[in-house]
C-alpha cells in the first residue's frame, strides 16, 4: 500500500477523544473533554428548529448568511469597539476549527514560521506542519503562564508570517492583560506579522476580568484575524459554528482555503446563531457568571481533595498541580490512573505540549451540572481518602 499523508498520519487519536472513550469504557464521570452537559438556551434551539423547518436548506452563501455576518460585525462592535463591514470582513465557518485551519491553509506558504504559545490546542501544529509551516514555540508554565519580551525575541524572526494566540487560553484558563497583549501587537508590527487569535472562549472570562481582543489594539486591525465560535458563546458545542472577522486583504485568502474545505455551513445553525448573538448585553453577562458559579464549586472541591487548584480567569477549564497528592506519577498515568480506579476523567496538560511539556498538571472541565461536579469530587475524596 502507498503511504498515506506522513504529517497527519504521524498523529494518534485526539486526547479529547482518548479520554471520552476511557471514560464510557470505565463509566467514569467526564470532566476530561469540554463540553457543557446541559441542552442550551432554549430559545436559541427554537431558532434553530424554525429555521429547519420553516428556512431554507439548500447551500447558502459561501461566506455566510448575510444576517450572520451582520451579527457577528454587530458583535465587535458592541463588545470591542470594532467597525467592521459584514460584507467584506466577516465569514462564516464550521467551527472555529474550520476557521482555524482557513486561516493557517489561506496564508501559510511553506518554510513560515508562526509563533505558537504553548499549552496550546491540538489542532494546531499539524494543519500548520500540513501547510508547510515551521512552528516556532513560547513555552509557558503554571501558575502564572507569563511570558517576556525575551521569550518572544527568541520565537520572532524575519521568516515570521504569523503568531498564533488563543486568548482566553485554553487549558491553562488564563486571560492575557493589556501589557501582555502589547508585547505581542509590538512583535507582530515589527516583524510585518499577522496574528490568528483564537477567541473562543471571549464570553466566558470572570471575575470583572476585561477579554481585550488583540484586534483593537493600536495597528492591529489590519493584522489579525478574530476568531470566535458560537459554540462556546451559546454552550452548544456540537454545533460548529465559527466565524472570523478580519480586514478584506487577509479574509480573501482565508475564503480561497474555506471555500475547499466545506464551502458553507448549515444555515438553519447560522440562523439561530444569529439570533443567539444580538441577544442584549445579560445574555453574555449571565453566561460569564454561571460558569464562574460551576469554576467556584469545582475548585472548592478539588482543593479539598488535596489538589493545588490554580486560578481560572477564563475557559470552561480549571488547571490543578497534583503532586500534593503525592501519587508520583506523570499527568498522563495519573488521569489514565484516576479515570479507572476514581471513576473521573481528566485531561493531561502535557498533552498540549510540543516542545517543553508540563508533567504535574491535569485539566477539569467545569461546565457540567452541579450533581456531576459534585458527583465527581466525592468520588475523588473517597479515592484519594480526604476531604468532600
Ligand atoms: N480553539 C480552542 C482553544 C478550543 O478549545 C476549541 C474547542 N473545541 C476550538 C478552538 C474549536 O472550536 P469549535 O468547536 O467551534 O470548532
Ligand atoms: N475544545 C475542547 C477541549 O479542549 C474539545 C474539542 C475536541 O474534542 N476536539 O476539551
Amino acid at each position: 500500500m502507498k503511504q498515506a499523508n506522513s504529517v497527519l498520519s504521524g498523529y494518534g487519536t485526539t486526547v479529547f477523544e482518548v479520554m471520552s472513550r476511557l471514560a464510557v469504557q470505565h463509566r467514569a464521570i467526564n470532566l476530561g473533554q469540554g463540553f457543557p452537559d446541559d441542552r442550551g438556551p432554549d430559545d436559541v434551539l427554537r431558532a434553530a428548529a424554525a429555521a429547519v423547518t420553516d428556512g431554507w436548506n439548500q447551500y447558502p452563501p459561501m461566506m455566510g448568511t448575510p444576517d450572520l455576518r451582520r451579527a457577528v460585525a454587530e458583535h465587535g462592535r458592541r463588545f470591542y469597539g470594532l467597525e467592521v463591514d459584514w460584507q467584506r470582513e466577516v465569514m462564516v465557518t464550521s467551527g472555529a476549527t474550520e476557521a482555524l485551519a482557513a486561516c493557517l491553509f489561506g496564508l501559510i506558504e511553506p518554510g513560515d514560521e508562526v509563533v505558537l504559545f504553548e499549552p496550546l490546542y491540538d489542532s494546531y501544529v499539524p494543519i500548520i506542519r500540513r501547510a508547510g509551516g515551521v512552528p516556532r514555540f513560547v513555552s509557558l508554565s503554571p501558575p502564572d503562564w507569563r511570558f517576556t519580551e525575551a521569550d518572544l525575541a527568541a520565537a520572532f524572526s524575519p521568516r515570521t508570517k504569523l503568531v498564533l494566540l488563543n486568548d482566553p487560553l485554553n487549558p491553562a484558563a488564563k486571560v492575557f492583560d493589556r501589557a501582555e497583549l502589547e508585547l505581542v501587537a509590538r512583535f507582530v508590527r515589527e516583524f510585518d506579522a499577522y496574528a490568528v487569535c483564537d477567541e473562543v472562549y471571549e464570553h466566558i472570562v470572570f471575575d470583572g476580568r476585561p477579554h481585550l481582543s488583540l484586534m483593537s489594539l493600536p495597528g492591529m486591525r489590519e493584522r489579525c484575524l478574530k476568531i470566535g465560535s458560537a459554540g462556546k458563546t451559546f454552550s452548544l458545542t456540537g454545533w460548529k459554528v465559527g466565524y472570523v472577522t478580519a480586514a478584506p486583504e487577509l479574509l480573501q485568502p482565508v475564503a480561497k482555503a474555506h471555500q475547499f474545505l466545506v464551502f458553507t455551513t448549515p444555515p438553519n445553525l447560522q440562523a439561530a446563531v444569529a439570533y443567539g448573538l444580538s441577544q442584549d448585553d445579560a445574555y453574555f453577562a449571565g453566561l460569564a457568571a454561571d460558569m464562574r458559579r460551576r469554576r467556584d464549586r469545582l475548585s472548592a472541591g478539588l482543593a479539598s481533595v488535596g489538589f493545588d487548584v490554580l486560578p481560572a480567569q477564563g475557559t470552561y477549564f480549571v488547571v490543578c498541580d497534583i503532586r500534593p497528592l503525592g501519587l508520583d506519577l506523570a499527568d498522563d498515568a495519573f488521569c489514565e490512573q484516576i479515570v479507572a480506579e476514581a471513576g473521573v476523567a481528566a485531561i493531561p496538560v502535557g498533552a498540549f505540549y510540543v516542545e517543553r511539556p508540563v508533567r504535574h498538571c491535569v485539566r477539569f472541565c467545569f461546565a457540567k451540572q452541579d450533581a456531576v461536579l459534585d458527583g465527581a469530587v466525592e468520588r475523588l475524596s473517597a479515592y484519594f481518602g480526604r476531604g468532600g
